[in-house]
């Protein structure tokens, strides 16, 4: 399974940064569980915790390392709300379920810090981000954005003129003014998953990495197949999200797995560093194909952004990635390059998670599609999958109310969908 992604599979500057990373044995054999996840990521590893903390006996299988998918490559911005905003949810689930799922979003970015917390690992949280505005247009959606939170209960977020955002935040002109949000940041996102898989551990489930599920048996006990044993289980949770290929057509059909790229600086030095991003935040612009950026702990400039929906990848993402980079900082001409990487985030038609209950037993639960917002919703979609489970929690059935239009005709249609996506970023160089 590793490798599959060729170009978007080089070494990122998170694996790279941490010297020992823990190692989790592939499945030995055959076993019987009560619940079995597929996807070491953010959702099945919470999903994990919870579900063998509430007594049940529990595997994780994970078809490449713990976080190969998009949880330990990401850009680890922890965002405030979801992708769309809260209009979308207004009209699928009234106002009071929009105001519990935006409740939820919250309870989402505490459960990182609660985490960290019970089970004593550290994964550099930082607290503070930014949304630029491309173009002076993009201002008044920014005020509208931050009027729309205050309406959820959210406050103490500002808007910054341009003259305040190049004198005190940011080593660059090219935004014309921001938002700013105290209670969003960022994090190392592979930090976070591995220290959720040594939590899992610690609460009894097992993680087995490196043993991919082929195929599995519907039914009151589901039979999952791979080369290294079979699982039978009672429960089943799929947190495969833009990886799941061809394990579950209808709920693959669901997502359009869109590549994102990631260019990590060499080591600037604690100077030329904090003249980029004065205080650490987390930033991204307010376009639709976003560019996102922040600072890592040994003072690179980690720059994401650019997307994919063809399939096609550049050989050279450093050499395609730089350019953008420069256009912010123009400043790190003489920056080398060390890292670059990408991976698949998974979009719904409506950018709204997509969560739900399947199989010919009803006990096939998913959660996927946070289109690009995951590194807090998805360990929340985890817990609410294991509450779920459990009997303990019912909050996971307002996610599953939302409807989701499938990509039609599956990676046919797709083109289409392309085509859609490049009207959207044509309107962020012209409009
Ligand atoms: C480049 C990039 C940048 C991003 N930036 C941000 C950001 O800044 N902020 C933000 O909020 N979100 C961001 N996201 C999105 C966020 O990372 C995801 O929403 C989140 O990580 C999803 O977690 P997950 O556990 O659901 O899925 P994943 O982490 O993708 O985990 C799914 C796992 O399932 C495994 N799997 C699939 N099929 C099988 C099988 N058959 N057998 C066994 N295992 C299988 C995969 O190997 C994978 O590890 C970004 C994503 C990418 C790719």
């Amino acid at each position: 399974m590793t490798g599959r992604l060729g170009v978007l599979d080089s070494m990122t500057w998170y694996r790279a940064s941490i010297s020992d990373i823990p190692k989790f044995a592939p499945l030995g054999g055959d076993i019987d569980v009560d619940v079995a996840v597929i996807g070491a990521g953010f959702t099945g590893l919470s999903a994990a915790i919870d579900l063998a903390r509430g007594g049940k006996e529990v595997v994780v299988l994970e078809g490449g390392p713990v976080g190969w998918g998009a949880s330990g490559r990401t850009g680890g911005q922890i965002c405030t709300g979801y992708s769309p905003g809260m209009e979308k949810f207004i009209r699928v689930l009234g106002q009071e379920g929009a105001q519990q799922a935006f409740d939820i979003a919250e309870e989402a970015k505490r459960l990182i810090v609660e985490r960290s917390e019970t089970y004593g690992f550290d994964c550099d949280i930082r607290w503070g981000y930014l949304i630029c505005a491309n173009k002076p247009s993009q201002m008044p959606h920014l005020e509208e954005y931050l009027q729309e939170l205050e309406s959820f209960g959210y406050t103490g977020c500002r808007l910054i003129p341009k003259e305040q955002l190049e004198a005190e935040y940011l080593g660059t002109t090219v935004y014309h003014g921001a938002s700013f949000d105290p209670g969003a940041g960022h994090l190392h996102p592979l930090k976070y998953v591995l220290g959720l898989a040594q939590a899992a551990e610690k609460e009894g489930a097992f993680v087995h990495e490196h043993t991919p599920v082929e195929h599995f048996e519907d039914g009151t006990v589901i039979t999952l197949h791979t080369s290294r044993g079979r699982v039978r289980c009672r429960q089943l949770v799929l947190a495969t999200n833009a990886y799941i290929d061809g394990l579950h057509p209808p709920i693959a059909r669901r997502i359009m797995p869109v590549a994102s790229y990631i260019i990590a600086t060499e080591p600037l030095g604690e100077e030329r560093a904090r003249e980029l991003i004065r205080h650490d935040e987390a930033v991204a612009d307010a376009n639709f194909v976003v560019d996102y950026f922040r600072l890592s702990s040994d003072h690179r400039l980690l720059f994401g952004g650019r997307c994919s929906y063809s399939g096609w990848h550049p050989k050279d993402l450093a050499g395609y990635m730089r350019p953008r980079m420069l256009r912010v900082f123009p400043q790190l001409e003489d920056v080398q390059i060390d890292f670059a990487w990408g991976g698949h985030i998974g979009i719904t038609y409506n950018r709204l998670p997509d969560a739900g209950i399947t199989g010919r037993h009803g006990n096939i639960r998913h959660a996927q599609g946070y289109s690009g917002q995951g590194v807090a919703l998805a360990g929340m979609m985890g817990r609410l999958i294991a509450g779920d489970i459990l009997g303990t929690d019912d909050r996971f059935e307002l996610f599953t109310r939302i409807p989701h239009m499938p990509f039609p005709g599956g990676i046919l249609a797709r083109p289409a969908h392309t085509l859609g996506m490049l009207y959207y970023r044509l309107k962020d160089l012209i409009g």
